[in-house]
């Protein structure tokens, strides 16, 4: 299987006729890498025979984190498409990998975005190189949705911030070196930069989860925990504005990352159909198989198209929150019945292979994470509702 496809590259090649060649360089070079490294740990990542750290690292020092940022910080300073890209081989090689690098980059791009001049020089090279790991510590034990309720606080005391509070559900959690953390204080959400390990912070135990195993979830805990004040993020009071900004890029890359998924569940369906017989025919022939794989195809494609349409919209700098809102809702729902249907195609065996269900497992996540579907469509419907023309 050719991760990055001939359809991939058709679609650079659209996206971008003046250096698609070049992009397609790299985006072949990290599908081969993913192939060969990624791809066959699979499984394991989900049976939790095998660790993420060693293969993400490797992913790391093939620049997977380096696509879309600025070449004064040790980025490739290509378009967020070509990313957003990357990201959905990586969801065909391994969702749960693809979880917890795109959270990572989300991170970076916060830091890029509002960070100051020496959070940026301290803390960029480390992130894009993968030699540090990040995570983004927003959601709360009773507050998700509705982040600005959010109880953990920050205060302020000779030349420092005191932080106390929990998060939950945090991807990279106890793994990572540079925790993003949302915390209240006298003005409002705030976001700072806490380098672990540090006085005061503390793990729950690892989530078990449904899907994305190879991924690490934990509960974070401060008691006490200080961080300095130069680790302030941007403006005190604007950690509620920064975050949204965060979650609409990364809802592009999300809808990316389920893409892949998809394909692969698809991939996998079309081979079983052509290989099993009933009825002293090859399924493939009947003709309710056929309209599922139709349906799947389209799906994928539809949902393909419209993550790099949000992509391109941010590209050009224009508001691209609704756009991502619509790719990360078709995406996700699109992957939950393309793996659904890749169960049913695969009869009893779709429903007793840990290879093929954990896609559905894998997929089930994301149209929670990041955003449910329905506060999504609530933010679609907000912006269209407020259009003029
Ligand atoms: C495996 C995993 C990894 C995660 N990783 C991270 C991470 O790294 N960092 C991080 O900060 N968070 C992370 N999260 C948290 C995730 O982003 C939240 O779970 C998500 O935002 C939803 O919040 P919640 O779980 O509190 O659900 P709630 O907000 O309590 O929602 C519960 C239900 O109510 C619905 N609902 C809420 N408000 C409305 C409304 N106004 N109208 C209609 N329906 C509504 C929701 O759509 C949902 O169906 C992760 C979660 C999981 C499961």
């Amino acid at each position: 299987m050719a991760i990055y496809s001939a359809e991939h590259r058709r679609l650079m090649r659209m996206l971008h006729p003046a250096d698609h060649q070049d992009y397609s360089e790299v985006l072949s070079s990290l599908g081969a890498f993913m192939e060969k490294e990624v791809l066959p740990l699979s499984p394991k990542l989900d049976s939790g025979e095998a660790s993420i750290a060693a293969p993400r690292r490797a992913l790391f020092e093939q620049g997977m984190s380096r696509i879309p940022f600025p070449a004064e910080y040790g980025g490739l300073g290509l378009p967020f498409s070509v990313y957003a890209m990357a990201v959905e081989l990586l969801g065909t090689a391994d969702a749960s990998m693809a979880l917890s690098v795109e959270i990572h980059n989300a991170v970076a791009e916060g830091v890029l975005k509002f960070g100051n001049k020496a959070q940026k020089e301290g803390r960029l090279e480390g992130l894009l190189t993968g030699k540090t790991l990040a995570s983004f510590a927003l959601t709360e034990p009773a507050s998700g949705s509705d982040a600005g309720t959010m109880a953990t606080s920050a205060e302020r005391k000779a030349g420092e911030f005191v932080i106390n509070g929990s998060k939950m559900f945090i991807t990279n959690a106890g793994e990572a070196d540079v925790y993003l953390v949302f915390a209240k204080t006298k003005k409002g959400p705030s976001c700072f930069i806490l380098d672990a390990p540090a006085k005061g912070l503390t793990f729950g135990q690892e989530l078990k989860k449904l899907g994305m195993k190879g991924s690490k979830t934990h509960e974070v805990i401060f008691s006490g925990c200080t961080v300095p004040e130069e680790n302030l993020v941007g403006e005190e009071g604007k950690g509620a504005d920064y975050a949204k900004e965060i979650l609409h890029g990364a809802r592009i890359v999300v809808a990316a990352l389920n893409v892949g998924i998809s394909r692969l569940a698809y991939d996998k369906s079309l081979a079983y159909a052509k290989e099993r017989k009933a009825f002293g025919r090859s399924i493939s022939e009947f003709q309710l198989v056929r309209a599922k794989v139709a349906d799947m195809k389209t799906g994928i494609d539809a949902a393909r198209l419209l993550y790099l349409y949000a992509s391109r919209v941010k590209e050009m700098g224009d508001d691209f929150a609704s756009e991502a809102s619509q790719a990360k809702v078709l995406a996700t729902e699109t992957s939950l019945r393309v793996c659904d249907d890749a169960i049913q195609i695969h009869g009893g065996y779709g429903y007793t292979t840990d290879d093929l269900h954990r896609h559905w497992r894998d997929a089930r996540l994301l149209t929670i994470g990041e955003g449910t579907s329905e506060v999504l469509r609530m933010l679609i419907a907000k912006r269209e509702m407020a259009r003029e023309s």
